[in-house]
């Protein structure tokens, strides 16, 4: 499976059971130093970026005014070809920071790939795509997204037919590569979104595969909200003298969600509360987690059973459906998304303000990854988790984790999105 979901059948009778928040891992052979950010130069304009004068028209055009933190701080670092970690909180435009520490580095008339840019799933790498394109709008550059569940063959195509910058997800990208239709002699630039997923589990082999076939001058870029002790250990083996910008974890916690909880009790009751709810669920946009995807369809089908709309995604629906449902969900004509973890990490849809965690999620990263889809840049946001009895010291350990406060949902609830 080459996406992060688990798959766990329901117990009898109900929906299924969750696993407990995983622990967190020990510093191993790694320093306080390299632990500590080490760059703190911040430049306050795009225009005092030293940007190509077509990328800035491409930028100011997308709609950005002023830089945010991260893209104060990383972008410099990026155009200066240095290793880099760049951790911020989701929403904050880091998706951005990478795209214009590409585009100002690109040699526009050179028609091959200079950049490869990595994401765990396919939706996230079309973002990006989308997102490059744009700031890119008056530079003529190719950006191909290079992801499964689309035809190779057209793949192959466009890739031989010269691209400057390919975004994809790593099952794809290697094979494109063990095919030869992507060429990488001219890549200078390797950037990894949510990149503490990307060197973990199942993507860390397929990640050194590609990373090994890439010229040894390569400017390696990782990015994402988290960066856990065991991968920034990781980052030692194959990065050089990297720049850090990072965040402490309990300064993490976005500050513009509101977070809730609900003493649900009982699994079985989890439906009901849901239901209650679903007039403040579409007061904008909303997400509801669940930690497998059968129990995503069985949400899906109890709800609409009720006359509910909702729509669900999860990793074994096909490709074509995925696409719809997002496209649906970005345009707003669906307005309530029941997912996995599949879309916990870097899906931007500003309209999301509400996130529900029908279920806890099984690890503490993708707490902060899921409420992070709404409140995006700045907006407001609010997550409400629904607690059985055993999830309280779960919940507890969240709390503990980022250092943050989770209370009882408000009757008011509805003022707050
Ligand atoms: P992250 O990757 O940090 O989670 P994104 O890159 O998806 O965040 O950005 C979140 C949202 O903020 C996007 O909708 C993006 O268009 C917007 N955004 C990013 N940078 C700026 C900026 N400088 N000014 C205004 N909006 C921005």
């Amino acid at each position: 499976m080459s996406e992060f979901e688990n798959n766990t059948p329901p117990a009898e009778g109900g929906p299924p059971a969750e696993g407990a928040p995983s622990a967190e891992p020990g510093l191993g052979g790694i320093s306080d130093a390299d632990i500590q950010t080490n760059w703190d130069e911040a430049i306050e304009t795009f225009d005092a970026m030293s940007l190509p004068e077509d990328l800035l028209r491409g930028i100011y055009a997308y709609g950005f005014e002023k830089p945010s933190a991260i893209q104060q701080r990383a972008v410099k670092p990026s155009m200066l070809g240095r290793d880099l970690i760049a951790q911020a909180q989701s929403g904050t435009g880091k998706t951005a920071t990478f795209a214009i520490g590409t585009l100002a580095k690109l040699d526009v008339s050179l028609k091959e790939c200079q950049s490869l840019i990595l994401a765990p799933t396919r939706e996230l790498a079309q973002q990006i795509q989308k997102v490059v394109i744009a700031l890119g709008d008056y530079m003529s550059i190719i950006v191909h997204a290079c992801v499964g569940g689309t035809a190779v063959r057209d793949d192959i195509r466009t890739l031989q037919s010269g691209v400057h910058v390919v975004v994809g997800t790593p099952g794809r990208v290697h094979d494109m590569i063990n095919r030869r239709a992507l060429r990488l002699d001219s890549i200078r630039q390797f950037f990894l979104d949510e990149a503490d997923e990307m060197l973990s589990r199942g993507f860390k082999d397929q990640i050194y595969d590609i990373f090994k076939f890439l010229p040894e001058s390569v400017q390696v870029c990782l990015f994402s909200a988290t960066m856990p002790l065991d991968v920034l250990e990781v980052t030692q083996r194959f990065m050089r003298d990297p720049v850090r910008i990072l965040v402490k974890k309990d300064e993490l916690t976005l500050e513009g969600i509101k977070q809730f909880y609900i003493a649900v009790e009982r699994e079985e009751w989890k439906l009901d509360t849901l239901c209650d709810l679903y007039e403040t669920l579409t007061i904008t946009q909303a997400i509801i987690y669940c930690n497998t995807r059968r129990k995503v369809d069985w949400l899906q089908e109890h709800m609409q059973q009720r006359d509910f709309t909702v729509s669900c995604m999860h990793g074994d629906m096909d490709q074509r459906e995925r696409d719809i449902i997002m496209r649906e969900f970005r345009s707003g004509s669906s307005r309530v998304l029941i997912t996995t973890d599949l879309l916990a990490r870097g899906i931007d849809v500003q309209q999301v303000s509400l996130v529900i965690n029908f279920d806890l999620p099984t690890n503490r990263e993708n707490y902060i990854h899921r409420i992070g889809r709404s409140g995006r840049f700045g907006r407001k946001g609010v997550a409400i988790n629904f607690l059985t009895e055993g999830d309280v010291r779960y919940l507890r350990d969240i709390e503990q984790f980022y250092n943050t406060q989770i209370e009882e949902m408000p009757m008011n609830v509805a003022d707050l999105i």
